[in-house]
């Protein structure tokens, strides 16, 4: 990996590639995507514009790259005939590379994508009745593994960048064909300011729940996200997008005051015990001081409560005592909570099984007669394997499955000559 640059991540041990903002293309041209506006004002300097001229050029071009969804400056149509070539000689405008796009049969849709120097990650659409909800990685693989979760089983290879981490929603836009039209007359069109809403779109909503732990990539996720909010951008209220952790405590307050989504915890558990064994993170950073960052979130108010999300393995944290331990840590910390009850999505070699469909019930209605709502989330997609915790790339699903038959063929040698 030539044009990654070594950067340790804050509670973890080895240092982790990561790309830096602007990845050189082979053909030397610029990729703007993931830059914000004032980095395209520089770059449009640095090559020559004055400043007045790369202030005005870069405004108009943030708007088309970023509201408009162009992939061509030639399509620019208030930059000077002239201007545009030269744009285009100079930069380029990028998506992550599609290797395959699923469709599920529930309508769900996932893709398997592939940053510029080939390593592949997945992102996954979830259509409902009034939203559609983009899930959306943060890194190849994860530094955390989780014992339950599918992802946590790859080697963490890269964070991505902002570019790769819009890129995803822009690509989504793309194949749902829903970037905003309208005439580009100039740039003082009241639009500035414009919202996306919900009207007649399928894509409304963002979370922060594919592959990766954003908080161990809070720049870069930051940055993507501040592209995605702009409301000369992609123009998606900050309401309408919620970042997972898994419980990066000392980032947790930085992602209320700076960037200011919504907030999900993969709590998953009551007891040290069992958050140790299942989000080994738990051993840095405890429950207590996960739900007194939690009480301490900026923003959090009963009108944009905290999400917890609870993964209902079987005969492990599903009991109703577990419920109501819940119910009395969420209470003790007075939090403005919701929970969200996931079953647990199998994968080959997992090591727990979900808990029945009786169970789950109960413990969602324990949850529910101490007045906080506990719905169970229905999984999606898993036909495609896009349900939570399933993600891992093929490349990755295959090795392994490769790894397993040199396994067994090896036992199968032992066996036979022993
Ligand atoms: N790393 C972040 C966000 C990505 S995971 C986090 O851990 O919060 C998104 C959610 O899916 C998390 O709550 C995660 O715990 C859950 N999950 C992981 N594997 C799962 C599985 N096999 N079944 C159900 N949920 C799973
Ligand atoms: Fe990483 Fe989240 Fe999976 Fe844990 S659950 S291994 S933090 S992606």
């Amino acid at each position: 990996m030539a044009d990654t640059t070594l950067m340790s991540i804050p509670g973890q041990v080895d240092p982790v590639p990561v790309a830096r903002d602007i990845t050189p293309r082979a053909d030397g041209r610029i990729d703007l995507i993931g830059l914000p506006k004032d980095r395209i004002r520089e770059l449009f300097a640095e090559a020559g514009l004055d400043a007045k001229q790369a202030k005005l050029r870069a405004k108009q071009v943030f708007h088309w790259l970023y509201h408009r969804g162009v992939t061509d400056f030639a399509a620019m149509t208030d930059i000077a005939k002239t201007m545009r070539p030269w744009l285009a000689e100079r930069f380029y405008i990028g998506r992550p590379d599609v290797v395959e796009a699923q469709h599920s049969t529930d309508g769900t849709r996932k893709w398997l994508l592939r940053t510029s120097d080939g390593h592949e990650f997945e992102m996954v659409f979830i259509p409902d009745a009034d939203r559609g909800t983009l899930c959306v990685s943060s890194q190849v693989g994860c530094t955390l593994n989780c014992r339950f979760c599918h992802t946590g089983t790859m080697k963490l290879v890269r964070n991505l960048t902002p570019g790769e981490i819009v890129g995803q929603v822009m690509l989504a836009r793309d194949s749902l064909g829903e970037w905003p039209k309208g005439s580009m007359a100039g740039l003082d069109e009241v639009e500035d300011s414009a919202e996306y809403t919900s009207d007649g779109r399928l894509l409304t909503n963002i979370v922060m729940m594919g592959m990766g732990e954003p908080l161990y990539n809070f720049d870069n996720v930051k940055g993507a996200l501040k592209l995605v909010m702009d409301g000369d951008g992609l123009a998606l209220s900050k309401r309408r997008i919620t970042l997972s952790t898994s419980g990066v405590v000392p980032a947790m307050a930085r992602c209320g005051e700076e960037i200011g989504v919504n907030l999900a915890v993969s709590l998953h558990a009551v007891t040290k015990e069992i958050r140790d064994e299942i989000v080994p993170l738990n051993k840095k950073y405890g429950i207590e001081e996960l739900l007194q960052a939690c009480a301490d979130y900026p923003g959090a108010s009963n009108a944009r409560r905290i999400t917890f999300e609870y993964v209902m393995l079987k005969d492990k944290n599903d009991s109703d005592e577990h419920a109501h331990e819940l119910v009395r840590l969420l209470k003790q910390y007075d939090l403005p909570a919701k929970v969200n009850l996931i079953p647990f999505n199998p994968w080959p070699g997992a090591a727990y099984e979900c808990s029945t469909p009786e169970r789950v019930k109960r413990f969602s209605e324990i949850v529910f007669e101490h007045g906080i709502s506990a719905p169970v989330r229905t999984p999606r997609g898993r036909d495609i394997d896009a349900a939570c915790g399933q993600l891992k790339t093929a490349a990755e699903k295959k090795s392994r499955a490769q790894r397993d038959r040199e396994a067994a063929a090896a036992e199968a040698t032992e066996a036979a000559a022993g």
